[in-house]
This record gives structure tokens, C-alpha cells and sequence, in this order.
């Protein structure tokens, strides 16, 4: 076999061997499979027992095209999803081109936030059957691809849940409070560790209720809806974390994940 026919030989079979062992998941969401069928060597995964069987969950990285990643040594495959796009105007231009102070602040934020994404508990200490944390209507839903002021940005990674200045965020699930700041974006902020990977944010809020340390239960009030950081107006900027990606909030409201292994 000359050089050229070969290597097209290596790229046709890898390919195949990777279709027989791959896991395929959508942008932005969350894949549920039988413990058996994943690699969890070395591994903190979230799990959920089901009549006696054990079945794990994975965010899976947004992506706008078909990619492929690896987590925890699975190979995952994913398929992009049509979340929609929004469009606002923000009419403070220093919230939107940001100053090289802001900017440095902002920066500065974001890599405290991440660093505490990736230290939760090695314990669930919540259900998997979240609450909506405000009762509100939910105003921007996950993953929209995004203008400001008709400039393409970030998409959405959290759901938006509006509500009047001053209306009660619970906690949906049990959860430790591991940061609580005042940042940029986020403005009055609050992060939660769920334990296994799992966490979830608050921001925007006008007051903090909680404490960093404080471990607290499912219905606890976390916070005030409120319009700090960069906003249009008061609302809950919601975020959920699985495995450090941020995946779709409502996928873990109404009882979805049992639904779901139910129906596997
Ligand atoms: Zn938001």
C-alpha cells in the first residue's frame, strides 16, 4: 500500500472505530447513560441510582458546529442545537466597550469564578430534581446567540428568569455557598457546589442572603432579584454547571433527569 492510500486507510478506520465507541451528545446539554457504558476511571462523576441501577451525567461543551471532545477519557460527539438568538441595546457604553480598568477587573472575576467551578465537593449534598430558584417568567432561555447593540457576543449560557426588584431567590437543590462577590457582570453574585461537578450561580441580585461556607437547604433563600452588574433590567441570571460546562438550567427542573433514565 503506498503512503497516500494508507494514511486515508488510518483516517477511514479511525473513524470507524471512534463511530462504534462514541457518545453523542447535544450542545449545551446533558448526556445520561448506565454506568457500564462510560469511563469513569480517576473520576468525580454525577450519578443517580434508578431501581437499582447507576447512571451517570455529563454537561456537554456548547458548540454552533459539530465537534468533538473528550471528557474523562469518553469521547463525545456533539451536535449543535438551534437555541435561537436575542437582541438588546444597551445604551451605557461603558458596560459595553469596556475600559481597560473594567476590563482588567472583568478578566480578573471570571478566572475567580472558574477557579471555583472546579473545586466542589467530593459528596452530593443535593437531589437532582431542581426548583425554579425564582418565581418569575423566564425571559431569555438558554443558549441564544446574542447581539448588543447589533454586535455579535457570547451566547447565553444561563437561563433568565425576571421577576420585580426585590422578589425572593430560593436555592433550588441543597448546596454549599463557595463564593459570594460583587463582580462586573455578574454584579451581587452567589456560587453554590451541589457536590460531584455540580453547580450552580446566581447573579444580578440586589442583596446576598448567604455567607460563603454556609451550607444550606433545598427552598433557603440564597438572595433579592435585583438589576446589579450588567443588565437591562431586574432579573435572575441563572447559571448551571456540570463537569465546568455550563449547560441548560431547564434540564434539571420537573424532575427531568429521573424522567429521562425512566425512559432509557
Ligand atoms: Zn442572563
Amino acid at each position: 500500500m503506498n503512503r497516500k492510500l494508507f494514511f486515508l486507510f488510518c483516517i477511514f478506520f479511525n473513524h470507524l472505530v471512534f463511530a462504534n465507541n462514541a457518545i453523542m451528545g447535544v450542545s449545551g446539554g446533558i448526556i445520561i447513560a448506565p454506568l457500564n457504558e462510560i469511563n469513569t476511571e480517576n473520576a468525580q462523576i454525577l450519578s443517580k441510582e434508578y431501581e437499582g441501577s447507576e447512571y451517570v451525567i455529563f454537561g456537554v461543551p456548547y458548540s454552533l458546529v459539530e465537534n468533538i471532545v473528550n471528557i474523562e477519557n469518553n469521547k463525545i460527539v456533539i451536535s449543535p442545537k438551534n437555541y435561537g438568538e436575542s437582541r438588546i441595546n444597551i445604551t451605557d457604553s461603558s458596560k459595553v466597550s469596556l475600559s481597560a480598568e473594567n476590563q482588567a477587573r472583568a478578566t480578573k472575576e471570571a478566572l475567580l469564578i472558574k477557579g471555583n467551578i472546579g473545586t466542589y465537593s467530593d459528596i452530593l449534598l443535593s437531589d437532582l430534581d431542581f426548583k425554579l430558584p425564582v418565581d418569575g417568567i423566564i425571559s431569555s432561555k438558554f443558549g441564544k446567540k446574542r447581539y448588543i447593540n447589533d454586535m455579535p457576543r457570547s451566547p447565553h449560557m444561563a437561563l433568565d428568569i425576571a421577576a420585580p426588584e426585590g422578589t425572593s431567590i430560593f436555592s433550588p437543590s441543597a448546596g454549599k455557598v463557595i463564593l459570594v462577590g460583587d463582580f462586573f457582570y455578574g454584579g451581587k453574585y452567589a456560587l453554590l457546589d451541589h457536590g460531584m461537578g455540580l453547580l450552580t450561580s446566581y447573579s444580578h441580585m440586589s442583596r446576598v442572603n448567604v455567607k460563603e461556607g454556609m451550607v444550606i437547604k433545598k427552598g433557603k433563600e440564597i438572595g433579592l432579584v435585583g438589576s446589579s452588574g450588567r443588565v437591562t433590567g431586574p432579573h435572575l441570571h441563572w447559571t448551571v454547571y456540570l463537569n465546568k460546562e455550563r449547560v441548560n438550567p431547564e434540564l434539571f427542573l420537573n424532575n427531568n433527569i429521573v424522567k429521562t433514565i425512566s425512559n432509557l
